[in-house]
């Protein structure tokens, strides 16, 4: 689009051209019906076509070469690096009798790390058919969002987010305040609010000088650094001393501010963004003046507001989660994962109790060449269910910790996801018993960079043969 390749179409006259549109599962692409037109959709399509990938299921249809199959590795065709030696099947590589890689095989034939990844692939036990995932997102499925998340990936500074306001996003949505505040601090760094100097350049106004102080042109360094009464907010805040700061550029100084401040005072920082934004609206609509030390005490008493109604939430909602007794004569399975991701392996708990809460049943399981935590999960809650399966006819509950990982688990139709050879297992399994039901005990999901190890879980991993040093 930026070549100007794609010609939009008009809705009017002397309206702005379309080339595009973009919803949140659907892309409409808008060309000229001539062999041009048709050459650039050809293109764009080839490009959606490398961004994505194989899922491998028998591994029938996947040419070993020719095909994107090998995870973390995005576009990346063995073809494409010399490796070729006619063109064989990924089902060639794969054990039929036991449904696992052929090690020999791969060892022979890829190099080192190739092979690595290879083994980390998961293979489905009962084969279904291979499918095509898009490989820049964990889950397989393309969004809207995802071409960004490429597109980001070719070229950094084209779309915007360099690594300083990666940064600086990643903590501000983390950062303990209203959404509100966090949408005006980044409308705010991507200079979207409807400032005077925006909305001259838009035509919108002819006229950019600040509604507030008439001093200057209202930029973003003068609504929130120049006028007076922004000073005077500053100032009574003094525990900030932000302006001192005056050598940074108005963006630079806005993101800044994690590095410079601890979390409460930057908390402080972006409700008086948000406050100022805010008076300055009600300056020209409701035509009020509050002074900069009003506008500050009112940032206080709204922060110390939202401290105190957060202090009794979590009085509330401290209450541990027990384990809870069943009707009848079903079972409960609870099953624990931990991960160790240096060593790419992962220990799967499981404890099976019947309706009193007495343990039936209780199993531990070291697994090598897990990629991520969410694997390790995958892993437990497939092992839980071949368990259930096996013990037949009792009603059964399969809990785990983590709720996307149930969710696929009780999903119909394939996962496309680096688990879902796990998930299509577990469906499988599923399928056999009209007794089983998957819930979640606790919403929190594996992180894929946890490499902390709970102490319970250590000592699960310890029975089954790790060492830990
Ligand atoms: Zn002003």
């Amino acid at each position: 689009m930026g070549e100007g390749l794609l010609q939009g179409a008009k809705a009017s006259r002397r309206g702005p051209e379309i080339s595009h549109l973009l919803f949140a599962d659907d892309c409409i692409l808008f060309g000229e019906a001539t062999n041009r037109g048709a050459w650039v959709l050809k293109e764009i399509l080839k490009e959606y076509e490398s961004c994505s990938g194989q899922s491998v299921g028998t591994g029938k249809s996947i040419s070993v070469f020719n095909d994107v199959w090998i995870p973390d590795s995005s576009n990346f065709r063995l073809s494409s690096v010399g490796i070729n030696s006619g063109d064989y099947k990924v089902a060639e590589l794969i054990n039929n009798y036991n449904r696992k890689w052929n090690r020999e095989r791969i060892v022979n034939t890829f190099p080192k790390e190739v092979a690595e990844k290879i083994f980390g692939i998961p293979l489905v036990r009962e084969p279904h058919d291979d499918f095509q995932v898009w490989s820049g997102e964990p889950s397989g499925e393309y969004s809207v969002r995802s071409a960004y998340k490429l597109l980001q990936l070719f070229d950094p500074r084209a779309y915007a987010l360099h690594t300083d306001y990666r940064n600086f996003y990643k903590k501000l949505w983390l950062l303990d305040l209203p959404t509100k505040i966090k949408i005006t601090t980044w409308k705010t760094s991507w200079n979207y609010l409807p400032i005077r100097v925006n909305m001259l350049a838009r035509k919108l106004t002819n006229n950019s000088t600040c509604p507030r102080c008439g001093g200057g042109a209202e930029s973003m360094d003068h609504l929130f650094r120049e006028c007076p009464v922004s000073i005077a907010v500053w100032s009574a805040l003094s525990t900030l001393n932000v302006l001192q700061e005056s050598n940074l550029d108005f963006v630079q100084w806005l993101t800044t501010v994690f590095a410079l401040h601890p979390p409460s005072h930057c908390r402080l920082f972006y409700c008086a963004l948000w406050a100022i934004w805010g008076d300055r609206n009600a300056r020209i609509h409701n035509k009020t003046n509050r002074s900069g030390q009003e506008i500050a005490s009112f940032v206080h008493s709204y922060l110390k507001e939202l401290n105190d109604g957060e202090k009794s939430i979590s009085r509330t909602s401290k209450e541990v989660k027990k384990w809870t007794h069943l009707p009848g004569q079903a079972v409960k399975i609870n099953f624990y994962r931990a991960f160790d991701e240096h060593n790419q392996q992962s220990a799967s708990g499981i404890v099976v109790r019947n309706s009193e809460g007495l343990v039936l049943l209780s199993y531990t399981k070291i697994h090598h060449r897990v990629s991520s935590a969410f694997s390790a999960e995958a892993l437990a809650s497939r092992k839980a269910t071949m368990i259930v399966i096996n013990m037949q006819g009792k009603k059964t509950i399969i809990e785990g910790d983590s709720l996307s990982i149930t969710k696929k688990c009780k999903a119909k139709g394939y996962d496309k996801s680096h688990v879902g050879a796990y998930i299509h297992d577990i469906q499988q399994l599923k399928s056999r018993s009209n007794n089983l039901r998957f819930t979640a005990s606790v919403v929190k999901e594996p992180i894929e960079s946890d490499n902390a190890i709970s102490e319970e879980m250590k000592d699960l991993m310890e029975m089954a043969g790790v060492i830990f040093i």
